[in-house]
């Protein structure tokens, strides 16, 4: 079995300000530790559940955060960002059997995580078929391209509920809890225990479910915070600017929606 893992650390158990997120912060070294022992226990799940190997994407922020001598002699990683439109998935192909997803925080325009953001500060709320979408919501989709399901995730509980209703059968450990800018949470102890046992879980005996619904039509939209961020990226081929902080960009293939948001939210 060949897994590949996403980790990002806004939904890491006890996060709760920015400056635990950031690398020039001095209180993101203590939860750069909290981040890599929670993607560590996913190691340790799907090791226990039969995985041979396992791919690991750092995907927070430089894409530098997880302390390497912690992985175990099992597990690859990819670090920084290639520009490759896969971002916080890239690596993944379609012989992976499942994706997992660590740290995981919910939306733009939601109030679950002090964190809550979709991909950038600079997005107000990001659409996809007319319904607010998270980073996870992108990467489900993502994997769901090269036939590979996601059937785990960790991160603030309204991170997992979202994941739930979004796709079938993903299993969630929910770290946190979001009450305007404070937050309630498992210990990092706790967390590590639930994720190693519900990575296991979510793995052993095969894998069921785990592919979000697929259409032949696709409709992103884009509302910025500021719309000068609209007009830069209005110049993207096929864009629409139909109001001054909007974008909307439609494609019958996912990778292309992945293109524009590529080139468009994150330049
Ligand atoms: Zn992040």
């Amino acid at each position: 079995m060949k897994i590949f893992i996403s980790a990002d650390i806004e939904g890491t158990a006890g996060i709760t300000d920015w400056n635990e997120a950031f690398k020039d912060k001095p209180e993101y070294a203590e939860f750069r530790e909290y981040m890599t022992d929670e993607l560590v226990a996913a190691c340790e799940g799907a090791k226990a559940a039969g995985a041979e190997e396992i791919l690991v994407k750092d995907a927070h922020s430089t894409a530098r955060n997880l302390i390497l001598s912690r992985l175990p002699s099992y597990v690859s990683i990819v670090r920084g960002w290639s520009g490759h439109p896969d971002l916080m998935m890239f690596g993944i192909d379609d012989s992976f059997d499942a994706a997992l997803y660590t740290g995981y925080h919910n939306k733009a325009g939601s109030d679950t995580n002090p964190l809550a953001h979709t991909l950038t500060g600079r997005v107000s709320r990001l659409l996809i078929n007319g319904e607010v979408a998270s980073e996870f919501t992108l990467n489900a989709l993502c994997a769901a391209r090269y036939g590979v399901p996601s059937v785990f995730l960790s991160g603030d509980m309204g991170m997992c509920a979202e994941a739930e209703a979004f796709v079938p059968g993903i299993a969630t450990v929910a770290t946190s809890e979001g009450f305007g800018p404070a937050t309630k949470s498992l210990s990092p102890a706790a967390a590590v225990e639930e994720i190693r046992d519900g990575v296991e879980a979510a793995l052993t005996g095969g894998v069921a479910g785990g592919l979000p619904q697929q259409t032949q039509e696709w409709e992103l939209r884009v509302e910025f915070t500021n719309p000068v961020e609209a007009y830069k990226g209005s110049w993207y081929p096929g864009m629409e600017h139909p109001e001054p902080r909007v974008l909307e960009f439609r494609a019958t293939d996912f990778f292309e929606i992945q293109r524009a948001i590529r080139f468009v939210v994150l330049s």
